[in-house]
């Protein structure tokens, strides 16, 4: 596997980054996860500009400007033969002391891999995922925006870890008021007479690009969607509900904390969504 490393494609075995990177001493820096269909990059340009953005939060200068960025994702494709993939776009603070100052790492570090990502098995895309609500709240915007893709993702690991403990793939994190954010890697969607809905990002979520892809969906099929604040309640008692993100893409949810969600079966909305979202990919995005 070749990955780009600092302008150079290098092998997997020699893509190496310092014990003295930022990113790996305190997880500073920011990310991307981009995915590739039939040789398309599904939504690029949003990739690339919420990574600017998250890059702009935190101070972080990107290394390369969003031609160049652009450029080197699809020669990664390219360089690894690759048609379909998962890609993972990393810049981090670069190299610096044991002090926390980023102002003392003169150098960012640019990665990415294109590989393969798999987070549920086939199966829940047809039955529906189990999932729970863990106890871990999802980390206050004020604290750090969920807006911001950061490399600190350890909140997020510790939703995913209790999930586990609990016998579930995926978890709903509550945020300090004790609504829904969104959950571990996902955003959640709920139906519920007829509408769409799903939790804004002012509540602890972050702007997916794959929960920008169902908003046009949704405006594709004729269902109304919009943002606002959800409970469990709201899920327990919701018809359907399903979970989005470039590595899960579309995942039906049939069941919350022991509850049945509707019928306890992927409902029709989620299964117009999905089928939509799967012809989308393969038409939508930028060649390599
Ligand atoms: N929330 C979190 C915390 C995530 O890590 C992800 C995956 N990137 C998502 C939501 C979904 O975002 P996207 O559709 O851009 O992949």
């Amino acid at each position: 596997m070749k990955i780009y490393l600092d302008g150079k494609f290098v092998d997997e075995a020699d893509a190496k980054i310092s014990v003295f990177d930022h990113g790996l001493l305190y997880g500073d820096g920011v990310f991307e996860g981009i995915r590739l269909y039939g040789g398309n990059v599904f939504r690029l340009e949003e990739h690339l500009e919420r990574l600017e953005y998250s890059a702009k939060a935190i101070l972080l200068k990107i290394p390369l400007n969003r031609k160049e960025l652009a450029e080197a994702t699809c020669e990664t494709c390219r360089q690894n033969g690759l048609k379909d993939a998962y890609i993972r776009l990393v810049v981090t603070r670069g190299v610096g002391d044991l002090g926390l100052a980023p102002w003392l790492c003169p150098k960012p570090s640019l990665f990415i891999i294109a590989s393969k990502i798999s987070l549920y098995p086939p199966e829940h895309y047809e039955k529906g995922l189990s999932i729970v609500t863990v106890p871990t709240r999802r980390i206050n915007p004020a604290a750090l925006p969920s807006t911001v893709k950061s490399l600190n993702y350890l909140n997020n690991i510790l939703g995913k870890i209790e999930a586990r403990q609990f016998g579930a793939l995926e978890a709903i994190m509550l945020n300090d008021q004790g609504y829904i954010a969104e959950c571990t890697a996902d955003n959640i969607f709920i139906v519920h007479q007829g509408e769409i809905i799903t939790p804004a990002a002012s509540q602890g979520a972050l702007r997916g690009i794959t929960r920008g892809a169902i908003f046009d969906v949704a405006k594709e099929l004729g269902v109304p969607l919009r943002e606002a604040d959800l409970t469990r309640y709201d899920v327990w008692c919701a018809d359907e509900c399903f979970l989005t993100g470039t590595g899960a893409e579309v995942v039906p949810v049939v069941k919350l904390d022991g509850r049945e969600i509707g019928t306890g079966h992927p409902g029709p909305i989620t299964q117009q969504v999905l089928a939509s979202f799967r012809r989308r990919v393969l038409v939508e995005g930028a060649r390599i």
